[in-house]
C-alpha cells in the first residue's frame, strides 16, 4: 500500500515550521509500515489532486498568499472534485483562509479565495499570536489540541463546522470561540506548532481517514507518544491551570 502525499507550495507556505506537518504524517506512517510519497508542487506545477491521499497547503504571509492565490484558482475544480471525493486536506493559517470566499488584508486588499468553503477572513488591527488550546471531537471523542498562532486574519464561519472549540488563545476570531474549520476531510486551523507533530492523535485520524477513503483497513498500531503527551501536558497545565490537562 502507498499513500501520496501532496505538498502544495512547499517553499512559498512555511511558517513556524509548518513542513513538520508533512513530516509527521510521513513518518507516522512508515513507522508502521505504510509507504508513502511526497510530491512536492510548487508555482506552475502540474497535479491531479483527485489521485492523492493527503494535501498539506501551510501558512504564508500577505506576500505569498497574494503569489499562490493566483496559481491556486486555476486549480479550483480539480481540488473541488477531490474534496467532494474525500480527499484528506489539512490547510494551516493563510494557506486555510484561501479555501474560504476572501481574505483583506489590513491594508484593504482583497485576495479572492478558492470559495469552496464557507468563510471569510478579514485583517484585523493587532494580531492574534500566542499558544492555543482547542478542543476537538476525533471519532466521537473529545481531544485537546495545542499549537501556535499568529494572524492578523480575523476568519468569520458561514454554513460551516470549526475544527474545534477554541480552550485558551484567540482561535477564528477572538470572539466566537471557535477555532479553524471542518467539511468531509478537510481540516483548517490556525495552529502552527506544527500542528500535526505537537497532536499525534489527530495526525493517525487523518492517516486512517485517507487509508479508508482506499477502502484499506484503517486501525493503526500503537506508537509509543509518550514524548508528544507529557509535551503537550506542560502546555494544557500552562494555557488552562493545574488539573485541566
Ligand atoms: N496573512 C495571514 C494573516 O496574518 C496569514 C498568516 C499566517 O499564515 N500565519 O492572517
Amino acid at each position: 500500500m502507498l499513500l501520496k502525499v501532496c505538498h502544495l507550495y512547499p517553499d512559498l507556505l512555511n511558517l513556524y515550521g509548518d513542513r513538520g506537518n508533512v513530516m509527521a504524517f510521513v513518518r507516522r506512517c512508515r513507522w508502521r509500515g505504510i509507504g508513502v510519497e511526497v510530491v512536492a508542487v510548487d508555482l506552475g506545477d502540474e497535479v491531479d489532486f483527485r489521485e492523492m491521499d493527503f494535501l498539506f497547503l501551510g501558512g504564508g504571509s500577505d506576500r505569498e498568499q497574494g503569489l499562490m492565490a493566483r496559481d491556486l484558482v486555476r486549480r479550483r475544480e480539480c481540488l473541488r472534485e477531490a474534496i467532494e471525493d474525500g480527499l484528506v486536506v489539512l490547510a494551516i493559517c493563510g494557506g486555510y483562509q484561501l479555501l474560504g470566499r476572501y481574505y483583506r488584508s489590513a491594508d484593504g486588499r482583497t485576495i479572492p479565495g478558492l470559495d469552496l468553503l464557507d468563510f471569510y477572513t478579514e485583517a484585523g488591527a493587532s494580531r492574534l499570536i500566542g499558544n492555543v488550546a482547542v478542543e476537538v471531537v476525533i471519532e466521537g471523542e473529545r481531544v485537546k489540541v495545542t499549537g501556535f498562532e499568529n494572524h492578523a486574519g480575523r476568519t468569520y464561519l458561514g454554513r460551516i463546522a470549526p475544527f474545534g472549540r477554541v480552550l485558551a488563545g484567540h482561535g477564528n476570531n477572538g470572539r466566537d470561540g471557535t477555532e479553524g474549520a471542518r467539511y468531509k476531510n478537510v481540516f483548517c486551523s490556525y495552529l502552527h506548532g506544527p500542528l500535526l507533530p505537537k497532536n499525534p492523535r489527530l495526525t493517525d485520524h487523518l492517516i486512517s481517514l485517507a487509508l479508508r477513503r482506499r477502502g484499506l483497513p484503517a486501525e493503526l498500531t500503537p506508537l509509543d507518544d509518550g514524548l508528544e503527551a507529557a509535551a503537550s501536558e506542560v502546555m494544557l497545565r500552562r494555557l488552562l491551570g493545574p488539573g485541566k490537562a
